[in-house]
């Protein structure tokens, strides 16, 4: 087992990850930028080491600070966390060349997921329903292009194959877009992931977003822990997720879970995945893997009863799951809430010094969180200051939890979207359960004064 784990990372994930080495006794050195000296990772790390300035560039993504702070430290292994270095291959590859543990998937698998031409390709070959789509990468021969959009039928969607974070893909309803999309869609994909290849998909125009979590060993054992509901999103950021997903057809989960174990083995996947797809008119449709640990996995491990941190680090020490599929089971209904330090109108984030935290308790209630009563959220970071997990019985028990908490939950000193999440928790269409993907939006656009 490792005796020291480097987190390299910040906010709740680095407390996250650092709670799960303590349980299981391993030392933990917390990384930290100039802006987050007084995080609470840090006031709580059994070892912190300074790794650069504010700025995300010359610190959490700084590949040769964090593995030099590794090796200062004597760490034996990296665990990521999600966004930064999370899902850089190169990352995965030097820190894994530097004798460390890399805590994830192989580099290589990385990089297969990273691309979604091939991503796809191999979900194609393990039998994962993808959305119908171009055969790999569109070609310069307008001709060919112009015939797979006819065939895949208006609209279609154009998107980088290197493509992330929502950005890079454009949308196509008539024949005469088309050759001048894929032209600017390359042209930016190029530049700003340095990677010109598109493909093409048919646009689904009122999806849900489903996703499956997967832990996998280095023995070839992989398993599905049932799947998140993450509709609720305001510009390709989630903002509330649930598990399970209501009213979709267990029997019908249970297979697209089975095809996603299956991939897995297939690819010699090792550690917490996630296997993302839009759920149309009763179908799944694969749209990209996440090789990493996920903001919302505390719902999964809610109604699952596992520790998803503890058994991605259990695995990269080389340890078999110590569960099989038939272990697992799905007990109740969790939803998570992502606090924000934002304006709950406007949406501008809002950091500055809280001056007053109360968070929420009781029966089913879990608070992920960094802040503290005096912590000043940075500017520099994302504006997620915690998350708000509710647990019930059923869903409209854990909605009703969710309710008394979130009256509860009293922040001053800046604004959070709070006020967003209490308005949700009484929202009509979001009680019924099963909202497409636009349904925020179009919400927040029809209340806009
Ligand atoms: P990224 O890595 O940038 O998040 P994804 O492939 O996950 O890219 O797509 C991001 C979002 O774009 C999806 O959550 C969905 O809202 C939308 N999207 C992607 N592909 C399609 C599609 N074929 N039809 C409709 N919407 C899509």
């Amino acid at each position: 087992m490792f005796q020291k784990i480097l987190i390299a990372n910040r906010g709740e994930i680095a407390l996250r990850i650092q709670r799960a080495c303590r349980e299981l006794g391993i030392r933990s050195v917390s990384v930290f930028s100039e802006g987050d000296r007084n995080a609470r990772s840090v006031k709580l790390a059994d070892q912190a080491i300074c790794i650069g300035p504010a700025q995300s560039s010359r610190s959490y993504l700084d590949m040769a600070a964090v593995i030099g702070a590794a090796e200062a430290t004597k760490s034996d292994a990296v665990h990521p966390g999600y966004g930064f270095l999370s899902e850089n291959a190169l990352f995965a590859q030097r820190v894994t060349e530097s004798g460390l543990g890399f805590i994830g998937p192989r580099a290589e698998t990385i990089r297969l997921m990273g691309d979604k031409v091939s991503a796809k390709a191999e979900m194609l070959k393990a039998g994962v329903p993808c959305v119908p789509g171009s055969r790999g990468a569109l070609t310069q021969n307008s001709d060919e292009t112009l015939a797979e959009a006819d065939r895949i039928g208006y609209p279609v969607i154009i998107k980088a194959a290197g493509g992330g974070g929502g950005r890079g893909m454009r949308i196509v309803r008539e024949r005469d877009e088309l050759l001048p999309a894929v032209t600017m869609t390359r042209e930016e994909a190029g530049r700003a992931f340095g990677n010109p290849e598109v493909y093409m998909e048919k646009f689904l125009e009122k999806p849900r977003h489903v996703e499956i979590q997967v832990l996998a060993d280095s023995h070839g054992q992989a398993v599905w822990l049932g799947e998140r509901d993450c509709s609720l999103q305001r510009r390709h950021q989630k903002v509330i997720e649930e598990s399970p997903a209501p009213h979709i057809d267990r029997n019908q989960i249970s297979k697209v879970g089975e095809q996603c174990a299956e991939a897995c083995r297939q690819m010699g996947y090792i550690g917490a995945g996630t296997f993302e797809f839009l759920y149309e008119d009763g179908a799944f449709y694969f749209i990209e893997m996440n090789t990493r640990v996920q903001v919302e996995h505390p719902v999964t491990e809610m109604v699952t009863g596992i520790d998803i941190v503890r058994e991605q680090i259990l695995v990269a020490a080389g340890e078999r799951l110590s569960f099989s599929q038939g272990d697992i089971g799905i007990r109740g209904h969790a939803i998570e809430c992502r606090i924000n330090a934002e304006d709950p109108v406007s949406f501008m984030p809002m950091p500055g010094k809280i001056e007053q935290w109360h968070i929420p308790g009781g029966p089913g209630i879990r608070v992920d969180s960094h802040a503290y009563a005096g912590y000043e959220v940075p500017p520099y970071y994302d504006s997620m200051i915690g998350k708000l997990i509710a647990y019930g019985q059923t869903r409209a028990h854990a909605m009703q939890r969710m309710r008394v908490a979130l009256r509860e939950f009293s922040v001053e000193g800046i604004k959070t979207n709070i006020p967003l999440h209490r308005d949700l928790m009484n929202d009509a269409e979001f009680e019924k359960g099963g909202v497409t993907i636009h349904y925020l939006e179009s919400k927040l656009h029809a209340s806009a004064p």
